[in-house]
């Protein structure tokens, strides 16, 4: 195959997809609430969604979202979750299977590694030039920020702070005399390319500098803050191979080695770091995101308590409240396997940030903050109070409303009614009743998910794509070999056989050459397909991907006869497709031809092909 598996013999690999069956892997990420046939659905871990598209095969085992269009076998599921490599993913499985894992002696692996290996070298080397730029002469206007943000130079240093002085250049040449290729410095998020001749430049000029580090405290990437004015006011590098935004925090390698029970979640580097200077040591920042599943998940792993600031400004803010209803569903998305962090809600009075709060009231005050926040739902109802008052004055019917909508957001109904008392007694109702006024908004909800989840699976899964009689035909032929696999018995009584011709030129021919010998030697499976499209590209889409959704959408035919019948007429189709336009083109050279042997012969040759094209409308008439 496409020879990813370096060094580790093909026979392992396939030991290890035998022995992780691709719904129980998933299951430990994704939570199923829907059976249709032999595929299990539940929502995407790869996009976020409403109501689920993400689908598992366990008869095929593979699996395939038909929102995000992501698709593949078991491995290329790890791979996708754990952000990882190939022979990565294959150690992963290999050690929830206990398969033995020979060492990979594979060039490609050796390479990636030593190229994230020089990509860390050179942030720490970029991390000591913007330390040095700092206390230069260039560094002064940063060193009179971090004055008046009151950071004393012993804090500025254990966060590895620096500055990034405002030159196109001044970095790049750096780590250009230090010996770093442009391969490799185009790697590491610090450069983006010029715009006309497209060399590299500094991404961050005239920036005060903050080292990402992850939870080992190795710098994975930098944040860097305009001095002066300009926008934006802050940028981050952008995901690398050592980088992923998603599953990294700022400030958990420090925040991680503290003994308190919370974990603090704040927005931004200067909270983190005002906050550890006073003492305050369990912040993390997101790294400038709402906070994602992945980074609740790696934050699970220290704490079973999270607090969430919230500028007391922007609470009311839709993105923020959609963040809580992501966290407060969390258990229904996930398994129970996944660990639940209890949450809850911090606001600082007066629309300040946390730093500007601890700087002016210091820890003891701050520290009251974190002790009195709120429950996610107590929080929320505080927040429909607020959205529903105008001049002073409550406006039940809203209220009743967003209350109602924000209790229905929890699952746990003596949560729910532990919270509905206080809605109750301000609408001067019984707690049952508003109790029941929630029960219906989960309920239509549910209704309304369910419609819409058989209404995309009616659509997305039980309809063979149709037969394309247009240009591209590469879909049918796509469609033919899914069919054909895990037929192999019934193949060989196949009345006519498709050929390599059979399939456009390039990967397209390449793939079902190989498939169409699999098939000759009875080992063409949906997996072996799988195989075949790995780093290959269809249509500018991963072959792999391209695959798993039509081996989903096949799945439906399940009958062999028909199956069989299905594949001959997807075969027919083809040839249709082919040898018409061969028709077309004879037809036209015809006209051009002056009357001579040679015409009289493309004359022949044009009746034939149209006895043949008649003879395979016959057929796929039959079949
Ligand atoms: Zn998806």
């Amino acid at each position: 195959m496409a020879g990813r598996s370096g060094g580790i013999p093909e026979s392992i690999v396939e030991e290890i997809i035998a022995r992780n069956d691709i719904v129980s892997v998933v299951g430990q990420y994704v939570r199923f609430t829907k059976t249709s046939g032999q595929n299990q659905f539940g929502l995407c871990p790869f996009h976020s969604e409403d109501t689920p598209s993400f689908s598992v095969s366990s008869s095929k085992q593979i699996f395939y979202c038909f929102g995000c269009h992501k698709g593949g076998n078991v491995i290329h599921f790890i791979m996708e979750i754990e952000k990882c490599g190939y022979l990565d993913a294959l150690k992963i499985l290999a050690e929830r299977a206990q398969v033995r894992l020979p060492e990979p002696e594979d060039d490609n692996y050796r390479k990636e590694a030593e190229l994230r290996d020089r990509v860390k070298a050179a942030l720490v080397e970029a991390a000591r030039y913007f330390y040095t730029n700092l206390y230069s002469n260039q560094g002064i206007a940063a060193r009179e920020y971090l004055t008046a943000r009151a950071i004393s130079p012993s804090t500025a240093k254990a966060f590895g702070l620096g500055y990034a002085p405002d030159q196109w250049t001044g970095l790049l040449f750096h780590l250009h005399k230090k010996g770093y290729s442009d391969e490799v410095l185009s790697q590491c998020g610090l450069f983006t390319k010029g715009k006309k001749q497209g060399e590299l430049i500094d991404l961050f000029r005239g920036r005060l500098m903050f080292p990402i580090f992850d939870t080992l405290g190795k710098i994975i990437a930098f944040g860097g803050r305009i001095i002066g004015d300009g926008n934006p006011k802050y940028i981050n590098s952008p995901e690398s191979v050592v980088y992923s935004k998603q599953r990294n925090l700022y400030g958990l390698n420090f925040a991680k080695t503290t003994k308190e029970k919370k974990m603090i979640i704040v927005e931004g580097y200067m909270d983190v770091i005002t906050m550890h200077q006073a003492g305050v040591k369990n912040a993390v920042a997101s790294l400038g995101t709402a906070l994602t599943d992945r980074q609740l998940d790696l934050l699970s792993r220290y704490t079973e308590e999270v607090v969430l600031f919230y500028d007391s400004d922007n609470a009311g803010q839709a993105a923020a409240m959609r963040g809580l209803k992501m966290l407060l569903q969390r258990g229904k998305k996930y398994n129970s396997s996944a660990s639940t962090a209890s949450i809850s809600v911090a606001l600082v009075p007066d629309g300040k940030d946390p730093d500007q709060y601890i700087r002016e009231h210091g820890a003891d005050a701050f520290k009251k903050i974190v002790a009195d926040a709120y429950f996610v739902l107590a929080y929320l109802l505080m927040t429909a109070e607020k959205q529903s008052t105008e001049n002073g004055k409550l406006d039940p019917r809203t209220y009743q409303n967003l209350a109602c909508t924000y209790l229905s957001w929890e699952n746990n109904l003596v949560l729910r009614e532990h919270f509905a008392a206080k809605p109750a007694s301000i609408l001067g109702v019984s707690v049952e009743r508003i109790m029941q006024e929630s029960s219906r908004i989960a309920d239509e909800k549910q209704d309304l998910e369910r419609q819409e989840s058989d209404r995309i699976l009616v659509r997305q899964v039980s309809v063979l794509p149709k037969k394309n009689d247009g240009e591209s035909a590469g879909q049918n032929e796509l469609v033919l070999l899914c069919l054909l696999s895990g037929m192999n018995d019934e193949y060989a009584d196949m009345e006519d056989h498709p050929i390599p011709t059979d399939f456009s030129a390039g990967t397209m021919r390449e793939i079902a050459a190989e498939a169409l010998d699999l098939l000759d030697k009875k080992t063409f499976s949906p997996l072996t397909l799988i195989e075949l499209g790995e780093d290959r590209m269809i249509n500018g889409r991963a072959a792999k991907d391209v695959l798993s959704e039509l081996l989903m959408r096949t799945q439906s035919v399940k009958n062999d006869d028909k199956r069989m019948q299905h594949a001959m007429d997807y075969l027919y189709q083809i040839r249709i497709n082919i040898y018409t336009n061969h028709k077309n083109e004879l037809a036209r050279c015809l006209d051009l031809m002056p009357e001579g042997p040679d015409k009289s012969a493309t004359k022949d040759s044009l009746l034939e092909v149209d006895r043949y094209l008649k003879y395979l409308r016959e057929k796929r008439k039959e079949s």
